[in-house]
């Protein structure tokens, strides 16, 4: 077993987004803050109606996919071609934007707290150019396990040998079914507990605490913060005196050219104008 280490610590910057919606950025703040294949890891978490009920309006994406996972609250995403997907606490909507969509993502609740996250996964120059595909998985598909050493589990995406047995997570559940292997954990750790993590051999992966601190080989990992870990195979995380919730995320990288211009992500400057073209034409996703 090869434990991973902290090999850099990106502290999350406060932003808005959308209307007006407050984020705390840390992936993806600068482009050198990427973490191939990850673009952008966004957490908004707010009691406060005003930080968020702005939403996301309609917006273009084209090249990569877009994963929100919503720890409390009540979104709802509509597209241009017709698609709604009600997302609520617990739930999961995975965005493959491929060639294009246009959507929103609009909260359907005035009060009360709304905590979340979107990751961007970038995809390989011969997957950008899909159809746009969706897939909205509730709360009560994503398996749940209850950890020996004090917390319990959830694996979103990818799947995670624990204590003998394999738990199969609700997306990316047959390893190859997707070209970056994305592992999505959320993990809850009682006060002082610690969990051994299994990560494959040369995927990327960061760890991030939304709720109370961790420690990792040694050193602390305030909340609020993205841990980038370095190439291992296992990563033992513990939680600090008040107990600790962080996501662990991880995937394989494409080792490709990104060119960015906002929300179009691809390989060269030539495919950027013609998205920035195929928009402004109302030709995204035809
Ligand atoms: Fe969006």
């Amino acid at each position: 077993m090869n434990a991973r280490i902290i090999d850099r610590i990106i502290l999350s910057t406060r932003t808005s987004d959308g209307a007006g919606v407050k984020l705390r950025r840390s992936l993806g703040s600068q482009a050198a803050l990427r973490l191939d294949p990850f673009l952008l890891f966004d957490e908004f978490g707010t009691d406060n109606p005003e930080d968020y009920i702005a939403g996301f309006p309609p917006h273009p994406h084209r090249g990569f996919e877009t994963v929100t996972y919503m720890i409390d609250g009540h979104m709802r995403h509509e597209d241009h071609l017709g698609h709604v997907g009600e997302l609520k606490s617990g739930g999961v909507q995975w965005m493959t934007a491929g060639r294009g969509i246009i959507h929103s993502e609009m909260p359907q609740q005035d009060r009360g707290r709304m905590r979340g996250f979107q990751l961007w996964i970038n995809l390989p120059a011969r997957d950008k150019m899909q159809p746009a595909r969706y897939r909205d998985v509730p709360a009560s598909e994503i398996p749940v396990v209850e950890l020996q050493g004090g917390g319990q589990l959830k694996v979103i995406a990818g799947r995670l040998a624990l204590d003998g047995e394999t738990v199969v997570g609700a997306l990316n559940a047959e390893p190859g079914s997707m070209t970056t292997d994305p592992l999505y954990v959320d993990v809850t750790l009682t006060a002082g507990a610690a969990v051994g993590l299994p990560v494959a051999a040369g995927h990327n992966a960061f760890v991030y605490p939304f709720e109370g601190d961790v420690v990792i080989a040694g050193e602390r990992v305030p909340q609020f913060t993205a841990a980038v870990l370095s190439d291992g195979d296992v990563v033992t995380v513990r939680a600090g005196a008040t107990g600790a919730r962080f996501v662990l995320i991880a995937g394989r990288p494409l080792n490709e050219p990104v060119v960015q211009y906002g929300p179009f992500v691809m390989n060269t400057r030539e495919e950027i104008e013609q998205a920035v073209a195929d928009f402004r034409a109302g030709r995204l996703a035809a």
